[in-house]
């Protein structure tokens, strides 16, 4: 599953190559796309913007329709220069945009929609402009109340609400509450307001790090010594906490602990002294 920075290099690369050209061809093989096509065609529109929300990435078109796909696990966009070879076979391409510079492909692609502007504002799914930590409409302060509605949570799964903070996916769940020294197990009731607003700013300042223009396509939240720039360097090598179990804590030594959280049953990762739960205690409770 990528990550919101994933997407959002995506979304700035195919900005780059589509936005303000017109699309010289559009194909799918969904039928509601080409449907959607056949009466309103997008060959001739105009790509207005490129955007990622959370892991959905949103193409809007000059006559006001956004198509909005969602990676899931497989899916991907390339970008290839007219006349690139494809390197993925043409029969996972699910949807392709071209214009007179570039191919955009969309291969296996599991969920794509078109939307009027009403239709999108309306659409639960996709989160809106303001709760993405990359967007520009990002809003702190509304953040901060839609993670205290949560407050019955632990704060691990609320970081994972695409509705409440957009952006932040699983590594970075652990990533930022140990860098707040905040349990990712603890309630969100029992957080303080200054915990939450550090939360959120920390989301921004590390999810913005990892998009910068010369950051490589691995997250990066660790940069300290002896820290290994190799292609093949473990990606836990860059990180506090995230894929460290039993390793020492960069901060105090203390071996870093994990285990399965949530309805999903995704894995989080902390270190048990420097993020104790309120009480002082581990959160076995001792
Ligand atoms: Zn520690």
């Amino acid at each position: 599953m990528p990550e919101g920075d994933t997407i959002y290099r995506t979304a700035r690369a195919m900005g780059r190559a589509l936005v303000g050209k017109p699309i010289t061809a559009f194909r799918s093989n969904y039928p509601l796309l080409t449907r959607f096509h056949d009466d309103t065609p997008i060959t001739g529109q105009t790509v207005e913007k490129v955007e990622s929300r959370g892991k959905w990435l949103l193409i809007h078109f000059s006559g006001g329709a956004t198509l909005a796909t969602h990676m899931l696990m497989n899916g991907s966009w390339h970008l290839y220069p007219r006349g690139e070879r494809w390197r993925r076979p043409a029969r996972d391409m699910r949807i392709l945009l071209e214009n007179p510079d570039y191919q955009a492909v969309a291969f296996t692609v599991p969920v794509a929609r078109i939307y009027s502007a009403q239709a999108l504002a309306r659409e639960k799914r996709i989160p809106p402009p303001g709760s993405d930590v990359l967007n520009e409409k990002f809003d702190a302060a509304s953040a901060a109340a839609r993670i205290r509605a949560c407050a019955g949570e632990e704060t691990g799964n609320v970081l994972l609400h695409q509705y409440v903070l957009a952006g932040v996916g699983n590594v970075f769940k652990s990533e930022l509450c140990f860098v707040e020294r905040i349990n990712p197990f603890c309630l969100v009731a029992a957080l303080t307001d200054e915990q939450i607003a550090g939360l959120i700013r920390t989301a921004q300042n590390l999810v913005a790090a990892n998009v910068l223009e010369d950051s490589r396509n691995t997250i990066v939240t660790y940069r300290g010594p002896g820290r290994r720039t190799t292609h093949n360097a473990r990606p836990a090598d860059n990180l506090w906490v995230y894929g460290r179990v039993g390793e020492p804590c960069r901060r105090c030594g203390t071996a870093i602990r994990h285990r399965l959280q949530g309805p999903d049953a995704r894995v989080t990762f902390w270190c048990p002294a420097c993020q104790a739960m309120p009480d002082g205690k581990d959160i076995d409770g001792y």
